[in-house]
């Protein structure tokens, strides 16, 4: 059998990308240096995979900064105001994926949104009415004719039309309707100069189509393909989706011209039943997703060569199947080469995106193989599948089984415990606070630095601590907030500081993800069944509560975004993870109330992440759990403990009843640079929780002025009774610097103390 990668991890083993891109966007390289450590990226990612033997492999799957933006980008759907600033080339795309501020003029950068189900960012192309679509670039030619150079004759990858159309935002009165022909005239015209350049395969990714499609969208789908494949000549054309199934599309798919169909069978959960049902074309090869793409353990062959084998006894020639990928490897670390630390005891169950490759071309030689239970690879893996490290605990485990029901209800109900805190806490009308984190000074990375360095005694690193959450209090006394925080000094991460105080979790040192553009994460990894070893953040809060009078907040992360943002085991349910690190959370909100902390903050920034595709699925696959299990983690405690939430975004307009139903007593969000129209909404859906809708950006230097916030409290004053409403900024403060901090968060206090003057 033959194999293929839909798309290789482009940030570089050592993250060379990034450092490259960094510098040059300070100045300190040159174009020519940044596009050398890019063209060493892209070879070496090349050969490694035709070493390993991989037939299909993609061409354009690198990106200075995003595959989306490189589309738009080649296709000149570029705003009339980036265009204006007169830079080049280079320049121009930075532009529309940073913002420029320079001589030639001041834009911000397009927007960007999480792609799909997944931590990657991609940037939102915009089109104007006037915006003339056509075929400007050459990218993906020219990284074509750089792989045969080095002696790959490879596929070029590019995002598909039908997904490109959906995801772009119309800022004018045009709609992709009126857009359609000329991206179908411009991407023939792309097909085209594939066939001049002699390339044999393209792979139009096109995960759009595993979402919900309804019959318009269907037609559009087909009206594009009929037309495009009409034009394709010699070049042979790949539709490769993932993330899912695709249920709405799946005959429509196999009845036009495709000469490969690229099918998920990892997320898709519907994927194999509808070859089965609807069958599979014979002249067309079927690109099977079955190895991994989105997690980091090993493949389990077994469980793989039984689903190969279904396929084919469904009537698939098996010289038709080519093993592939379940998505871009872009979401997975590049390889256990660089984990020095970690044991092998540990390492040897994971497959990064380099391991994987190996993984392919193991599966596609074992399913060539009658006799593969006999072939030594496949025991190898088997015993090893059979053979880890005791991951389970008894307790966690029988904890878990008796959660009761009635453990996922706060009582009393909302509106009784309001009053009691209301008279508890008498705090002023529309009281003021922030969301957590105040400035991550280097002085506060180097103390962190220096403990994990073993260079300071635990003592001196707390005592450092405690000297910033006492200046921390002090700061926020003099600029009058009522709600105080302690400033976060001993997090890393919100996700894993958290991981670091539970078992169950084991740590890399160099397993990055892009997030987005130069930036990258590096999920924790849940090894085994997930307790709390001991108090996590009482020190801390408790300290600061000793520091004043006023009601400090504590700080958690929930535990919906505990599991988002680590790699989940697969051999339980992200459910049963989630309710297993909710109870963990829990225990630290019971420790942090019997410390006398009465306000309570559970941070849940990536509750939206793994809501599933298609909306159909939303309640009953992920919020069912999701929200009860946030439930869980708060409703041990006392009536007159005020819980808060924060979420990072206002895209929850269409869950308000579910966000509604975490049953926290405020929710602080992110509103300042959205529309507003979540006030509405909330509204219609006569939203209970109180609320802080954030009153300026923090995600820039700019200082609002007290006279734009009030305008802005104004606003929500509309749509929010007065005895909700809350006044904040938009996101925790560690990326922003101390004086701009400080200055804004005094007109903001100022603002509220005008606002209840009016009122
Ligand atoms: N409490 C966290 C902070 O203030 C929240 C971070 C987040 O929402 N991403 O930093
Ligand atoms: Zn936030």
């Amino acid at each position: 059998m033959k194999t293929s990668v839909i798309g290789y991890p482009r940030i570089g083993e050592n993250r060379e990308l990034k450092f490259a891109s960094e510098k040059f966007f300070k100045g300190q390289i040159d174009e020519a240096e940044l596009d050398s450590v890019a063209k060493t990226i892209r070879v070496n990612n090349w050969k490694k995979q035709s070493d390993a033997g991989i037939s299909f492999i993609s061409a354009n799957d690198f990106s200075y900064y995003d595959n989306v933006l490189d589309t738009a980008f080649l296709f000149n759907v570029v705003p009339a105001r980036y265009k204006e600033l007169g830079l080049s080339e280079r320049e121009t795309y930075f532009a529309l994926a940073r913002g420029y501020q320079g001589a030639n003029g001041d834009v911000k950068a397009l927007a960007m949104k999480k792609w799909f189900n997944t931590n990657y960012h991609y940037l939102v192309p915009e089109i104007e009415d006037d915006t003339k679509v056509e075929l400007v670039g050459d990218k993906p030619f020219k990284e074509y004719l750089e792989a045969k150079e080095a002696g790959i004759d490879a596929k070029v990858v590019i995002t598909g039309p039908f997904t490109l159309l959906n995801l772009i935002r119309y800022t004018g009165s045009k709609t992709k309707e009126d857009f359609k022909d000329a991206f179908i005239n411009e991407y023939s015209a792309f097909v085209e100069k594939l066939n001049d350049n002699g390339v044999k395969w393209v792979q139009f990714d096109e995960p759009y189509l595993v979402k919900d499609i309804d019959d318009n969208a269907k037609k559009l789908f087909v009206e594009i393909y009929t037309n495009l494949l009409s034009k394709k000549n010699a070049v042979k054309v790949l539709i490769q989706t993932y993330f899912g199934d695709v249920r709405d599309v799946y005959k429509e798919i196999i009845s036009l011209d495709f000469d490969g169909v690229g099918l998920d069978f990892v997320e898709g959960r519907k994927t194999f039943d509808l070859i089965a049902n609807d069958g599979f074309p014979k002249d067309k090869l079927l690109f099977a997703g079955i190895v991994n793409g989105k997690n980091i353990w090993k493949n389990d062959y077994k469980k793989t060569l039984d689903i190969i084998k279904k396929i084919t006894d469904s009537g698939v020639n098996s010289d038709n199947i080519v093993i592939s990928t379940s998505c871009s490897l872009l979401h997975v670390p590049n390889s256990l080469e660089s984990e020095k630390k970690l044991s092998d005891d540990y390492k040897k169950h994971f497959a990064f995106a380099f391991e994987k490759l190996k993984e392919l071309s193991e599966l596609a030689n074992l399913a060539d193989n009658n006799e593969y239970a006999n072939d030594s690879k496949y025991i190898d893996n088997q015993t090893l599948l059979a053979n880890r490290i005791n991951v389970l605990d008894e307790a966690v485990k029988q904890r878990v089984e008796s959660i009761k029901e009635e453990d996922y209800t706060r009582l009393p109900a909302f509106e009784e415990r309001e009053e009691v805190q209301k008279a508890k806490l008498n705090l002023p009308a529309f009281p003021t606070t922030t969301i957590g984190s105040f400035p991550q000074t280097a002085d506060v990375k180097r103390n962190r630095t220096l403990f994990r360095k073993g260079e300071i005694t635990k003592d001196e690193y707390v005592d450092f601590n405690k000297k910033k959450i006492a200046e921390c209090i002090s700061l926020q006394e003099e600029i009058g907030l009522d709600v105080l925080v302690h400033g976060e000094y001993e997090r890393n991460d919100m996700v894993e500081y958290f991981g670091e105080h539970l078992s169950g979790y084991i740590f890399t040192e160099n397993a990055w993800v892009q997030s987005y553009g130069t930036r990258c994460v590096k999920p924790p990894i849940i090894w085994g069944d997930v307790s709390r070893k001991g108090p996590i953040t009482v020190l801390w809060s408790k300290y600061a509560k000793s520091c004043t009078d006023k009601p400090v907040k504590g700080m958690l992360t929930g535990p919906v975004t505990i599991l988002n943002w680590s790699f989940p085991r697969e051999d339980i349910t992200i459910k049963e993870s989630t309710l297993q690190i909710a109870l963990a959370i829990r225990d630290e909100v019971l420790d942090l109330e019997a410390n006398g902390v009465d306000i309570i903050q559970i941070d849940e920034a990536a509750l939206r992440e793994k809501l599933p595709l298609r909306k159909s699925d939303w309640y009953s696959e992920y919020l069912d759990w999701a929200i009860p299990a946030f439930r869980l983690v708060h409703s041990g405690v006392k009536p007159e403990t005020q819980i808060h939430t924060h979420m990072c975004y206002s895209e929850f307009t269409d869950i308000i009843p579910a966000i509604d139903a975490m049953d926290a007593d405020v929710i602080t969000f992110e509103a300042s640079r959205s529309d507003l129209q979540i006030l509405d909404s909330l509204k219609e859906c006569n939203f209970k929780t109180e609320v802080g809708p954030g009153v300026y950006d923090i995600h820039s230097p700019r200082i609002p002025s007290v006279e734009e916030l009030i305008g802005a409290l104004k606003k929500m004053r509309e749509k929010i009774e007065d005895k909700k409403l809350w006044v904040n900024p938009d996101c925790g403060l560690k990326t922003r610097g101390e004086s701009e901090t400080k200055a804004s968060l005094i007109n903001l206090v100022e603002a509220a103390k005008e606002l209840r003057a009016l009122s």
